[in-house]
């Protein structure tokens, strides 16, 4: 979902794009990753990802860190962006990520996916629930599971719509809402999420 979700800023035009993902690109990737290619494989993905954003639009600055980054790096980060897109797979690190958002005070997109399904929830830390209210005992985290290219696509890119109109001001973000998308029966829902009084993320906001 991050290389749909980056790719769609990149195309769109804001000013830079840091990415963040570690590791070599690997066969089981080729099903999802719209900014690598087999041509990759076996090379560090947030390298060539970042390569090939910057031959998009030359008028986007593009950053890339390869390596997910740890609780102070995440920190970092965030006082150097105006949105995090939070778009990995393991609870740990979207939960990093919206802990990182909600102390820097800025807008937290988390989108995930399983097999056909995806989700996405838009955050405005101190106003709106956040991961961790939704989340406050991460579930077990299964770490194999199914992923359908198109529906990776298709939450990333509605991520990269919810950031566009965030940082453009333009249309109704979707804030404080979980938007869900079953694509097994062709399905749209969304709900709007409570606020944990006791949040250990964002209580003491
Ligand atoms: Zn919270």
């Amino acid at each position: 979902m991050g290389g749909p979700a980056s790719l769609m800023l990149t195309m769109g035009g804001v000013g830079r794009v840091i990415i963040a993902h570690g590791g070599d690109m690997i066969s089981p990737d080729l099903n999802r990753q719209v900014l690598g290619s087999e041509s990759v494989l076996g090379k560090p993905r947030a390298r060539d990802f970042g390569a090939y954003l910057r031959t998009m639009n030359q008028f986007v600055e593009v950053e890339a860190i390869d390596h997910e980054p740890d609780d102070a790096e995440a920190a970092e980060l965030a006082l150097r962006c105006d949105i995090i897109l939070s778009c990995p797979p393991t609870f740990e690190e979207r939960l990093r990520l919206n802990h990182a958002a909600c102390q820097a005070g800025i807008p937290f997109i988390d989108a995930a996916q399983w097999g056909m399904t995806g989700t996405l929830i838009v955050v405005k830390p101190g106003e709106t629930a956040c991961l961790k209210c939704l989340y406050p005992d991460p579930p077990p985290f299964e770490e194999f599971f199914p992923v359908v290219g198109a529906i990776s696509a298709a939450t990333g890119s509605l991520a990269a719509l919810e950031a566009i109109k965030i940082l453009s001001g333009t249309g109704e973000p979707m804030w404080g809402k979980m938007l869900t998308y079953d694509g097994y029966r062709g399905q749209a829902a969304s709900v709007l999420l409570q606020r944990r009084a006791d949040c250990e993320c964002c209580s003491s906001l």
